[in-house]
């Protein structure tokens, strides 16, 4: 080998070094751990929490928890914002019976596999014993009736609404039976709907039950067979109350230590948030794990926290763990009331139900009814982005269902990544096998790339800086190359 070949093949070695040592440096940058984020929301929904509920004790742990978790990270400070959720409370297991008319029990049925207490409009608890009647009749003609028998079950155009509960209870009527598919009588509630302050000050009370299609029938039956009535009563006591408790938002924060932003003028925020709330536990002791709602957005945001406070970006970061988001978005709703940093340099992306082991599409949820706002053009740009990296991303602009809602009101840009396989959602169901850590590190990484690509001048110019030394090097060489040739000349 002469000298020249060697100095071209050393150049050309040098630039393969050079280039390989450059990407290895890119992808080294993606360090989310799908089986971090999966073992924080094991951890959330294993018995020790006891499902979360906002003014619990399992509520308190987790924020207690969580915190540890964050506090591992250097550079975060936090702070806990404090607020006020109304929350519904079973104080014992729902009891529902068909008796003889002599008192005697005929069937039991059972809370959570036959039926469950509805919480929202003027839905409330109490107890009752009477015969039932069907109607079948259109609700606005029960308006200025009086009902013998405070016990009807709805065969009509019933829908549930806060008015027509009002028709029922002015016409006398104590309880409400109504329809429901089996699945959805598995489910819990936390939210007690709008104006639910209101109605209970109004003091008008109605106790609303749904029951599985299968015991519907039979009511129907039941009343039909016999032409004075059903010959039969039921035996109801829901004992519901409704609760004013005293809950937290947990805030991280972590300012921004790169040197290309002008501090406190320029700063952006940007915010990472989960909504750590769950539904509690029932009386008989079963309680509503919420793995995949939203343990997994939990485990996503404190990992996603670990990993980007260990680079520079362009901006703050701040994490936020709603409280109360089942009991109505209470915690991001008020957060958006009264934020910590200003809400026009703020973008948040929310977490709710991410990760999902059944099949399941991946949302982007937002809403937004201006078709030429920021946020249309920043949706799509994230979509753009999640297909170039092979992940399909459903876009709805129209979504009022989680904790992006209240801010995007205020015309703040927020989004909310969601899965929603409907099967265990908000059941006892809700386990940790609802989670998969590999789906976790899959959407985890995308996003952080998303992250780095549009929150870290410095990485581009690590990757610029290595470029140049490339260059450097290169031009070197050629330099020790000539004057090695001049010498030779000499
Ligand atoms: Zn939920």
């Amino acid at each position: 080998m002469n000298k020249k070949n060697f100095f071209l093949t050393l150049l050309l070695t040098l630039i393969t070094v050079l280039f390989i040592l450059n990407l290895g440096f890119i992808n080294d940058s993606l360090n989310f751990s799908g089986s971090n984020a999966y073992s924080i929301a094991k951890e959330l929904s294993s018995a020790e929490y006891d499902g979360r509920k906002p003014g619990t004790t399992g509520n308190i742990k987790a924020l207690r928890y969580t915190e540890g978790q964050i506090s591992k990270n250097t550079g975060f400070t936090f702070y806990h914002q404090s607020f006020e959720a109304l929350v519904p409370e079973l104080t014992d297991t729902p009891v529902f019976e068909l008796l003889k008319e002599d008192g005697s029990t005929v069937k039991i049925y059972y809370h959570r596999k036959d039926f469950k207490e509805y919480i929202d409009g003027y839905a409330s608890g109490g107890e009752f014993v009477s015969n039932f009647i069907v109607d079948k009749e259109n609700v606005e003609s029960a308006i200025g009736k009086k009902f013998k028998d405070k016990i009807v079950v709805v065969n009509n155009n019933y829908l549930g609404y806060p008015f027509e509960d009002k028709i029922y209870i002015n016409a006398g009527v104590k309880v409400l039976i109504f329809p429901v598919s089996s699945e959805n009588v598995k489910k819990a509630s936390g939210y007690v709907g709008e104006s639910k302050e209101k109605y209970i000050k109004d003091g008008l009370k109605l106790i609303k039950i749904g029951v599985t299609e299968s015991v519907y029938d039979f009511l129907i039956k039941l009343d039909k067979d016999n032409k004075n009535g059903s010959g039969y009563k039921l035996k109801i006591s829901v004992p519901l109350i409704f609760k004013k408790v005293q809950t937290e938002n947990l805030i991280a924060i972590k300012m921004s230590n790169s040197s290309s932003i002008k501090k406190d003028i320029e700063s952006k925020y940007l915010t990472l948030t989960a909504h750590i709330d769950h539904l509690g536990k029932d009386p008989s002791g079963k309680f509503f794990p919420g793995a995949l709602d939203n343990g997994s957005g939990v485990g996503f945001v404190l990992e996603m926290a670990r990993v980007l406070s260990l680079k520079v970006l362009d901006a703050n970061l701040v994490i936020i763990l709603f409280n109360a988001e089942e009991n109505g978005l209470v915690g991001s709703h008020f957060y958006s009331l009264y934020p910590l940093f200003p809400l026009d340099k703020t973008e948040i992306f929310n977490f709710d139900m991410i990760g999902a082991s059944e099949k399941s599409v991946l949302s982007l949820l937002y809403y937004e009814t201006n078709f030429s706002s920021k946020m249309t053009k920043v949706s799509k740009q994230i979509k753009d982005f999640f297909s170039q990296e092979g992940k399909y991303l459903s876009v709805d602009s129209m979504s009022e269902d989680t904790d992006h809602y209240f801010f995007n009101l205020c015309g703040t840009s927020a989004y909310s990544f969601n899965q929603f396989p409907e099967t265990n959602y908000h059941t006892y169901n809700d386990t940790i096998e609802n989670v998969s850590p590999v789906e976790l590190e899959s959407i985890g990484k995308t996003f952080e790339k998303y992250i780095v690509a549009n929150y870290s001048t410095e990485t581009k110019a690590a990757s610029i800086s290595l470029l140049n030394l490339l260059l450097i090097a290169g031009f070197v060489l050629l330099r020790l190359k000539q004057e090695i040739s001049y010498g030779k000349k000499i």
